[in-house]
């Protein structure tokens, strides 16, 4: 994934966190809210049926005070007193009741008129209808009336009900209790809902005088109630009689409609509470409260149901919450953007550092990035031109050494090639040298001989005419002759075995020492020195009469190198894994260490020159030079003193660097 879709996604993600984090705790405290909302509308129920019951018992307290009135007293008394002189009072009153009720509706009969408008009438439109009209600008009372004792009107504030009363219940349940408070209903003459209160009326006495009653405005009371107690501008007031028929409604309504099926009505069963409920397409909350006043003779059960609209009791966590939601929508877009140019900032310098890893992969170590920035981009892009710059340095300088190594190199070879001139030229003079020790000594030989046959036919044939002297210069002339007759024949035996081809066959090494012990047999016996063999000898591929010289000599010297009363001469081999090893070992005079090497140079004696039986020195020399021949090594071990041990191979090993016990 890019870095820049990376940072987004946590960018936003993050953002989405905090949104769903905030939302909920919107949420959390709208839940809270809705509840305090929900207790705060129920108490305002509460408060608002509380002022209806108290309203409505003002107002018959009102007609209660007003009813004890002298006026009122005295003209019941007089319209009772009238009629108590008539011998049937009541036929007088329903005749009359007849006449009221027949009266067209357009017209006013005499009676009507004299009724309504008596002193007594009048006064009661000014108290009841014109006072509230005059103080509050709407009614409390639609209408009011008073009866005499007999039920007959004696004053009324416009012709809206019968001229009779007496046989209706409310008068006789106020005569009777002193009160009555009607349900709610419908008065079609003043086309409102409203509350019939009546009251008794007595005499100072406590005699019966007749009963008063007024149609209390069930809309003025609640729109009383509503401006002095409402907080919120969308509350819908409802007013439910106890048996689900609705009684009143801030709103147009049906009255008595039965809503005691509805979801409403079955959400109002406690005594009071609230609740959340779509109506209108619109989530609302409800709050009611139940009324049935004890006190109230009628007991009548009401439901206060007020309905509010949600959005406007939560109005400012709703703006909240919406706004929340723009400035997270906000938030998330500047994120994204935000994130995606810190993106491009960081790929841009990346892509070109890879670009130029890449370069530098390829071998152009000249590659540079730019620096665009202080941070830690920036600090890569320094280190890797750093880097780049030190690999340039080493390689440089590994283009030097190489150089230096190739030139080195060339120089060796052009030394090998000389040195293998030199070894060829060493190759070549030492042949010459051969060829001339091998002429010289061969031509040599002849002459010499010659000498030494003439001085000794000399000392021989003269004698008599030479004298002491010349005999003795003559015999030392004789003797230095062989002397060097000697070193002759032995430098002719060195050249030849350079010369000659050897001829390399298989080759029984037991046949060859026992030849060897055969031709020393003479000075074997003169020493009486004895030859051991451990075990009998390989066959080996190899010049039979080089390898027999070698043995020869090794043995002679072993025999001729010894000044021990027995003497002994072991001839031996160890087979090792790398080859063959031959050894032969004395009791002899042994070798000092710093003789070791010398006595393979060519004429060199540790001794005397006619001590241990005289020789040339060349003995060893022949040895090594006819090993090595073979491809072989020779060398020795020495106790001075003590014996002698010479191992030698004939396969190009050396031989081991120990004692063979
Ligand atoms: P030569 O025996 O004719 O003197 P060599 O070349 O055979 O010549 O020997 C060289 C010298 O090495 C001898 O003079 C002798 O001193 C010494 N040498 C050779 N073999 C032995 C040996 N087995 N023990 C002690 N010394 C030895």
């Amino acid at each position: 994934m890019r870095i820049s879709t990376r940072l987004t996604a946590s960018y936003a993600l993050i953002l989405l966190l905090m949104t769903v984090l905030a939302l909920y705790s919107v949420n959390i405290s709208m839940d809270f809210l809705q509840e305090r909302a929900g207790n705060d509308t129920v108490s305002l129920a509460v408060v608002m049926m509380k002022t209806i019951r108290d309203r409505i018992r003002t107002t018959s307290d009102h007609l209660r005070a007003y009813s004890r009135g002298a006026s009122v007293r005295s003209a019941l008394r007089e319209s009772n007193s009238r009629l108590d002189l008539l011998a049937n009072p009541e036929e007088v009153v329903l005749r009359r009741d007849s006449e009221w009720t027949s009266a067209p509706e357009e017209e006013m009969s005499p009676l009507m008129q004299e009724v309504i408008e008596s002193e007594c009438s009048t006064d009661l439109r000014d108290k009841f209808i014109h006072f509230f009209e005059d103080t509050y600008g709407y009614r409390i009372f639609e209408e009011a009336l008073i009866s005499d004792r007999y039920g007959a009107d004696v004053c009324q504030t416009g012709r809206t009900t019968r001229y009779y009363q007496a046989n209706e219940d409310w008068w006789r349940q106020a005569r009777n209790d002193g009160f009555h408070l009607g349900d709610i209903e419908y008065d079609p003459s003043s086309q409102t809902y409203g509350l019939p209160i009546s009251v008794r009326i007595e005499d100072t006495d406590g005699t019966f005088l007749g009963v008063a009653k007024g149609f209390v405005s069930l809309l003025a009371i609640v729109k009383a109630v509503e401006i002095s107690e409402k907080r919120y501008e969308s509350t819908d007031i409802r007013l439910i009689s106890g048996s689900g028929r609705l009684l009143y409604a801030t709103r147009a309504f049906v009255f008595l409609e039965d809503m005691s099926g509805q979801e409403l009505f079955s959400k109002t069963k406690g005594e009071s509470g609230f609740f959340m409920a779509e109506e209108g397409g619109r989530k609302r909350l409800f709050s009611y409260t139940r009324s049935k006043d004890s006190t109230d003779p009628e007991q009548s059960e009401w439901i206060l149901v007020l309905r509010h609209d949600l959005n406007e009791v939560l109005g400012s966590v709703v703006t909240l919450r919406n706004r929340m939601i723009l400035a997270s929508a906000f938030l998330l877009s500047a994120a994204i953007l935000i994130s995606a140019l810190i993106g491009r900032s960081i790929r841009r310098p990346l892509a070109g550092l890879g670009k130029a890893a890449r370069e530098v992969a390829g071998g152009n170590l000249n590659t540079k990035v730019e620096v665009t920035s202080v941070d830690e981009i920036g600090m890569l892009a320094i280190t890797f031109n750093e880097m780049t710059k030190r690999l340039e340095q080493l390689y440089s300088k590994l283009e030097e050494e190489v150089i230096e190594r190739k030139t080195a190199q060339s120089e060796l070879e052009a030394l090998n090639e000389e040195l293998a001139r030199i070894n060829e030229e060493l190759v070549h003079s030492n042949k010459e040298l051969e060829d001339f020790a091998y002429i010289a000594s061969h031509d040599l030989r002849e002459p010499l001989r010659g000498i030494r046959n003439f001085s000794f036919f000399l000392l021989e044939d003269y004698s008599d005419k030479l004298d002491a002297e010349g005999q003795s210069k003559l015999q030392t002339l004789i003797r230095l002759s062989k002397r060097m007759e000697d070193f002759i024949e032995a430098l002719l035996t060195y050249s030849r075995v350079g010369r000659c081809e050897l001829s390399l066959k298989e080759t029984d090494l037991n046949k060859v020492l026992d030849h060897v012990v055969d031709s020393l047999g003479a000075s074997v016996a003169e020493t009486g020195a004895s030859i051991r063999i451990e075990r009998p000898l390989p066959v080996v591929r190899c010049d039979q009469v080089r390898i027999e010289q070698v043995f020869n000599n090794l043995i002679a010297n072993a025999i001729k190198y010894n000044d021990k009363p027995r003497r002994w001469v072991e001839v031996g081999y160890i087979g090792q894994e790398e080859g063959i090893v031959f050894y032969v070992r004395d009791n002899g005079i042994g070798i000092k260490e710093k003789h070791l090497q010398a006595i393979f140079k060519i004429f060199k004696r540790l001794h005397g020159r006619d001590e241990f039986g005289g020789g040339a020195g060349a003995g060893l020399t022949i040895v090594k030079k006819i090993v090595e021949g073979h491809g072989g090594k020779i060398r020795l071990e020495s106790d001075y003193g003590e014996g002698t041990t010479f191992y030698f191979t004939l396969q190009g090993d050396d031989p081991p660097k120990r004692k063979v016990e």
